[in-house]
C-alpha cells in the first residue's frame, strides 16, 4: 500500500480547477498507479472520497468508497436518515455533475483537506454524474443521499470549491465536540 500526503486548506492547489484528463492519459499506466495511491491514500485516512487535488495533482480524477466499517459509529436510524449505504470502489475521471433533485439534505461534513473540522453542509438530494471510467469508457453514476453527497463533495474539490465555502459556519466544530455536545450554533 502506498499512501500521498493529503495536502490541507491554504495549499493552492486546492483552489484551482483540475484539468481533464485525454482519454491516452486516462488509458496510461501512470494514471492507473495514481488511482491505485488514491485509493490507498482515502483508505488509510479512512475517507469516503479523494479527489486527485487532494494529494496535490491538479487533475480531474476521483475515487469513492464507502462500506459498513467506515459507517461503524452510526446507528442504524442514523444511516437510514442520512440514506447511507455501502458505495463498492469505484474511481471517475472528468466528472460532471448534474442535480436530479434539489432537496436540500443537511448534515455534519467533514474533508480529509480540512483536518480536524466538520460543519452542517447543505447538499442535493440526488445528483448524476456523467464521466469516463479507467477503461476511457463512459460511465453514468445516479445517487442518492450520502453518495450523492460525497460525489458533490469531490467535484466541488475539482472546481477548487471546499466545503467551508458552502457549510453553516455558526456550526463548525471539531468531531470530538460534536460527539460530546451535539449540535451548536
Ligand atoms: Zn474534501
Amino acid at each position: 500500500m502506498e499512501t500521498i500526503t493529503i495536502v490541507q486548506a491554504g495549499h493552492p492547489v486546492l483552489r484551482e480547477a483540475a484539468r481533464p484528463l485525454t482519454r491516452d492519459e486516462l488509458v496510461h499506466p501512470d494514471t492507473q498507479r495514481l488511482v491505485e495511491r488514491m485509493r490507498d491514500t482515502m483508505r488509510a485516512a479512512p475517507g469516503v472520497g479523494l479527489a486527485a487535488p487532494q494529494i496535490g495533482v491538479g487533475l480531474q480524477l476521483i475515487v469513492v468508497e464507502d462500506s459498513d466499517e467506515r459507517m461503524a459509529a452510526l446507528s442504524a436510524e442514523e444511516r437510514a436518515r442520512r440514506d447511507r449505504h455501502p458505495v463498492p470502489l469505484y474511481a471517475l475521471a472528468n466528472p460532471v455533475l448534474t442535480v436530479e433533485d434539489p432537496t436540500p439534505l443537511v448534515f455534519f461534513e467533514g474533508c480529509l483537506s480540512v483536518s480536524g473540522w466538520v460543519a452542517e453542509v447543505a447538499r442535493a438530494r440526488a445528483v448524476r454524474v456523467d464521466g469516463l471510467g479507467l477503461d476511457g469508457n463512459p460511465v453514468t453514476i445516479r445517487a442518492t443521499g450520502w453518495h450523492a453527497r460525497i460525489l458533490q463533495h469531490e467535484c466541488d474539490h475539482l472546481a477548487g470549491v471546499l466545503c467551508v465555502d458552502r457549510m453553516n459556519p455558526r456550526t463548525l466544530s471539531t468531531p470530538d465536540n460534536l460527539a460530546k455536545y451535539g449540535r451548536v450554533g
